[in-house]
């Protein structure tokens, strides 16, 4: 089978590779469709020190495929349900996931398939079932921020994860405002149920951008007594110089969203099946599996997500 492998920053090549062996319990999936994220793409570029440890390592985590006859999708990690994180409700310390969806084939691990592989349900385009997994780790940042209804919720970060930060966030009762991004993404933000603007004295700031820079904003932007969620990695040895007079004399709540849950997994689908949102429009561009090296190499500036076909 074909098969994209990231061999170093910067290096991605699509080889014939030999199909997957399914092991007990695992669940091998026939890729319809797979979809690129600004995690696919920062790891191209970087590496990733959890996601890409191996070379050539296996590349693609957003999928929906075939499983005898049925569509299904399935998270690309699972919790392991005994560690003292699963024994208290919080994530998971000992996460397993899969990568290789970049690829005709892909094997379920059995501890994802068990908990995190769904049925689509009738009527969802593969394309719009397979952004489960970025949608689900949204809906457990909207968990996290404690949203009220009438909150101003300020999203820093105009992409695929600001538009569908948004979402969750107008479905949860709160104010989205997208703050930053270029002014063709306005149009696509009301979308969404978002305003743009400054997002100044905001209840709730999210961070979606991943750099130092947007997390300091995040702690600048949010109202005395609010609350900060930093949703975007950075590196493991980033410091940001937080402003700890804020944090401390205007009592700021700060708070780390990492990934998602089986629960907001299964959220996220029931939330994509309903149509609220246009969801396809998240799906800008189009490409075949051999293209993908050059679609990483020089991503279009209009680029959200790419759907992949093997
Ligand atoms: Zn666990």
């Amino acid at each position: 089978m074909r098969a994209a492998r990231l061999y170093a920053p910067g290096d991605l090549r699509v080889e014939d590779v030999p199909r997957p062996e399914p092991g007990p319990g695992d669940v091998l999936v026939q890729i319809e469709v797979a979809l690129t994220d600004g995690t696919d793409l920062k790891t191209f570029r970087r590496g990733h020190p959890v996601l890409a440890q191996e070379s050539p390592a296996a590349f693609g985590h957003e999928f929906c495929g075939i499983v005898d006859g049925r569509r299904v999708v399935a998270a690309n990690s699972a919790p392991c349900g005994v560690c003292d994180g699963c024994a208290r409700g919080e994530q998971c310390r000992d996460l397993v996931f899969l990568a290789g969806a970049y690829a005709d084939w892909l094997v379920v691990p059995e501890r994802i398939a068990d908990v995190n592989l769904h049925e689509v349900p009738r009527d969802v385009e593969a394309e719009v079932a397979a952004m489960v997994e970025p949608l689900a780790c949204c809906l457990r940042g909207v968990e996290r921020a404690n949203i009220h209804a009438g909150d101003s919720v300020a999203i820093l970060g105009a992409g695929p994860i600001g538009l569908m930060l948004a979402a969750c966030v107008a479905d949860a009762g709160g104010w989205p405002v997208i703050v930053g991004g270029r002014p063709e993404r306005h149009q696509l933000a009301s979308l969404f149920g978002a305003e743009t603007g400054p997002g100044t004295a905001a209840d709730v700031v999210f961070e979606a951008a991943g750099t130092d820079e947007a997390w300091l904003d995040a702690v600048e932007l949010v109202r005395s007594g609010g609350t900060v969620v930093f949703f975007g990695g950075l590196p493991r040895e980033a410091r940001p110089p937080i402003d700890a007079y804020r944090v401390h004399y205007e009592e700021l709540t700060l708070r780390g969203s990492f990934h998602h849950t089986p629960a907001t997994v299964r959220a996220a689908l029931g939330f994509l099946a309903s149509g609220a949102y246009p969801w396809e429009r998240l799906v800008t561009h189009r490409v075949l599996l051999d293209d993908l090296p050059e679609l990483f190499a020089d991503p279009p500036r209009d680029l959200l997500k790419a759907a992949v076909v093997p």
